[in-house]
């Protein structure tokens, strides 16, 4: 894992995964090669102020890292006016990481986000 000076994470790379670890078990998925070979101590961290819940995150994440689902009340008074106002627009419905710890930083979610609401970061940064 490489960081840059303000803790993200340096996407893609040249290893080809070499086995599928941190893959839920039943899942088959395309495992693309910016995947590195394990899970890298990286995790996505979700914008919510920013994200639509439009799902290109768990569509694209071969680990299944990401999981849509409405926002709790706790978590909804966390938004910003904008935010609050744009999530009622989207049923208050956000992505949520909920397996952080399989990321093998290809950083598709990253790039295929449409609202640019995902970042990659070193796990130890926000546990
Ligand atoms: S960078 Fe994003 S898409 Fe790739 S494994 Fe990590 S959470 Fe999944």
């Amino acid at each position: 894992m490489q960081l840059n000076n303000s803790n993200e994470v340096r996407l893609g790379g040249d290893h080809q995964p070499a086995e599928r670890e941190g893959l839920a078990s039943g899942e088959s998925k395309n495992i693309p090669p910016s995947c590195k070979p394990v899970p890298t101590g990286a995790t996505p961290v979700v914008d919510i102020n920013r994200c639509e819940a439009k799902g290109e995150c768990v569509r694209v994440c071969p680990y299944d890292v990401f999981e849509i689902r409405v926002l709790g009340s706790n978590e909804r008074s966390q938004l910003t006016l904008a935010g609050k106002i744009k999530s009622r627009f989207h049923g208050n419905r956000k992505a949520f990481v909920v397996r952080g710890y399989a990321c093998h930083s290809c950083g598709l979610c990253v790039t295929e986000c449409p609202e640019s609401a995902i970042k990659l970061v070193a796990r130890h940064q926000v546990e």
